[in-house]
């Protein structure tokens, strides 16, 4: 099924050879998709460095091409994340997808047929955690590798000029806030910043890890945002901190501490006004 040629390897010594992609890559294969008939040969390479395509997979001359975003080499980027992205392209060679066997869908996404494969695979679960990590870290880990790119990228417009109203909520207060909420939460509040953001920061606030803050969307400001809405992206970081990234779990002790109807109105906020909010911007 592997054909492991030789190209020249373009990555440095910290970084992940293109050996070690295949390597990884065929482990993979042989654990969870062996039973998958054969098409086109497989080859994976690294492809482009992208800042929101992780991977793909196409034929090309009777091979299935499958190329991994180039910083996924660096080694910031945690390994589950690459496995995930792998069996991803892996399952759509078994759908038909850039391998050349018959095509068992119209669409290679819809109806949520890579999730229903990956669930009968055993790894779904891996796949909800790759796509967390990507969510809250990936952003940053692009930036510390391309910050030409983010330069220019932000040059064009893209950047709010940080308009913090003038008679809006302060660093300090929020801070405050946060000092009540960890006190009802029993856990312990986090370095707060404003968050520089670009058109394509559609949440409310980011964790950096580097920097270990939380950063505010410059948006929540506004004290036409209510209070509930930082309440709740305070609390979240919070709980989140003490009990890891599950959604249900952080909502269940929310409910718990006493913030369901913070909850229930900060979630109906962020559904119906917030989107609303960021396209007047
Ligand atoms: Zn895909």
């Amino acid at each position: 099924m592997y054909e492991l040629c030789r190209d020249a390897d373009p990555v440095t010594e910290s970084q992940r050879s293109l050996l070690w992609l295949r390597e990884r890559a065929d482990c993979l294969w042989k654990a969870h998709f062996s039973d998958v008939p054969i098409g086109y040969p497989l080859q994976v390479s690294w492809g482009i460095r992208a800042h929101h395509r992780f991977g793909s997979i196409s034929a090309r001359d009777e091979k299935a091409v499958v190329r991994l975003n180039m910083l996924f080499a660096f080694p910031e980027v945690p390994e589950y994340v690459i496995d995930a992205v792998l069996v991803h392209e892996f399952v759509h060679y078994a759908h038909g997808f850039g391998s050349g066997l018959p095509k068992r869908y119209r669409h290679p996404h819809r109806g949520g047929v890579i999730e229903k494969e990956l669930a009968l695979r055993g790894l779904l679960a891996q796949d909800v955690r790759a796509d967390e990590w990507l969510k809250t870290c990936w952003e940053e880990v692009y930036r510390q590798y391309r910050p030409d790119l983010v330069a220019k990228q932000e040059n064009t417009q893209t950047r709010f000029t940080p308009v913090l109203p003038t008679n809006g909520r302060t660093l300090q207060e929020i801070e405050t806030r946060l000092n009540v909420l960890a006190f009802r939460l029993g856990s312990e509040p986090y370095a707060l910043g404003w968050l520089s953001a670009t058109r394509r920061h559609r949440g409310m606030s980011y964790f950096f890890l580097k920097e270990k803050t939380v950063q505010l969307h410059p948006l929540l400001a506004d004290k036409k945002v209510p209070d509930c809405v930082i309440d709740l992206e305070l609390a979240y970081w919070l709980t989140r901190f003490q009990i890891g990234a599950n959604w249900q779990k952080i909502a269940l002790r929310l409910s718990e501490a006493g913030f369901q109807k913070t909850l229930d109105d900060a979630l109906a906020y962020k559904r119906n006004r917030w989107t609303r909010l960021l396209k007047t911007q």
